[in-house]
């Protein structure tokens, strides 16, 4: 089997890895989350004058326009059209199958979930539904004709949420916006406030989460153990110790300012609510600016990131703010392990050394 290089993808800003391999005449893609990363893969060799089977190694789902409209009748919506090609901001590796779609005047992004996610959506819904009452920028899911958010059909359940179009994030320089930076604080600052943690839901345990995955990198990358070390030693000492009397609240899990829909110098509306729940305090903010660092080198101290702290700090007891740095660093496990899970060698050192900088 030959390995071609990797390539990029880059319609839209999720930016996959894409690993082609051959064999006899066919090229397998993979790393794209969605089949519109096979499409560029094919365009890309075109070009260099490849042509032949090529297909994602992954499966990815279809549905017809018959099939949607049975679908969209659970909502008592009729479809006008499929928008199967329109850009959705946000991670397509949350659901099985999702598309754009209009049905009358609206514009609409209907999803495949998971079985096991239907129970946290009903919930979440219920919370999104409040924040919307008390003005907060949330797009709540849309009931069906009996009332719930999420609906079955022949043992495949759906949900159908507004599609917010939004102004599409710079990755060049986004982080130069303070108003960006403030204007996320603003919000977790709000959410903390408006929603109580479930106190029967465990909140998500990061220190095991690292402990499971360095035990992982030592059975198969024993090679980033070396480099590892002292950030793991830093943590021992620092967050480990302490992690379970960090106080929590409600989190929205993943508040990265690409599941955030940007409007003309505000926030439309805050997308991708499957990570919420019980969190430590420093969570979200570690994420938020950990991510923002990660762009470039003058990320981390940025306009974005200033005003994010700004804001942010409030919510965050002061005995707890100055874990926060070592917290980012602890938070950056997560994603060595995304990086590691897409087999992204290129990401993966970068992750590294963005961790060497950060201790
Ligand atoms: S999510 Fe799909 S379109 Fe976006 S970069 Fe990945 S493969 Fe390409």
């Amino acid at each position: 089997m030959d390995v071609i290089p990797t390539l990029t993808c880059l319609i839209c800003p999720n930016g996959c890895g894409l690993k082609i391999s051959r064999e006899n005449d066919t090229y397998q893609i993979r790393g794209n989350r969605c089949i519109k990363g096979v499409d560029f893969a094919r365009n890309q060799l075109k070009k260099t004058g490849i042509s032949g089977n090529i297909r994602s190694a992954k499966a990815f789902l279809h549905y017809d326009e018959e099939h949607i409209s049975q679908i969209l009748s659970l909502w008592d919506l009729p479809l006008n059209s499929l928008e199967e090609n329109r850009f959705i901001q946000g991670s397509p590796e949350r659901s099985l199958y999702r598309t754009s779609l209009l049905s009358g005047s609206q514009r609409l992004i209907l999803e495949q979930i998971e079985p096991e996610q239907a129970s946290k959506h009903e919930k979440t819904a219920l919370r999104l539904d409040r924040l919307k009452k008390v003005g907060l920028p949330v797009t709540p899911f849309l009931r069906g004709k009996n009332g719930r958010v999420v609906q079955e059909a022949e043992n495949r359940f759906w949900q159908l949420t507004p599609f917010s179009q939004g102004i599409a994030l710079n990755r060049n320089n986004y982080w130069q916006d303070a108003w960006r930076g403030e204007g996320l604080g603003r919000f977790l600052c709000r959410l903390y406030e408006r929603e109580q943690p479930d106190s029967r839901e465990p909140s998500f345990n990061l220190i095991d989460f690292i402990n499971s995955l360095v035990e992982k990198i030592s059975l198969n990358h024993r090679d980033l153990l070396l480099p590892l070390n002292p950030i793991l030693q830093r943590l021992e000492e620092t967050v480990f110790p302490v992690y379970k009397d960090i106080p929590t609240v409600f989190g929205h899990g993943d508040p990265h300012p690409l599941n955030i829909i940007w409007g003309e110098g505000k926030i439309e509306t805050i997308i991708d609510w499957e990570f919420c729940g019980t969190k430590p305090i420093l969570y979200d903010a570690s994420l938020v600016m950990g991510c923002v660092g990660s762009e470039s080198p003058e990320a981390f101290d940025s306009p974005f990131n200033r005003a994010f702290y700004g804001e942010i700090k409030k919510a965050i007891p002061p005995l707890w703010l100055g874990l926060l740095p070592d917290f980012i660093l602890a938070q950056r496990f997560a994603w060595l392990n995304e990086w590691l899970r897409h087999e992204d060698e290129t990401m993966v050192l970068q992750e590294i050394r963005y961790m060497e900088m950060l201790l």
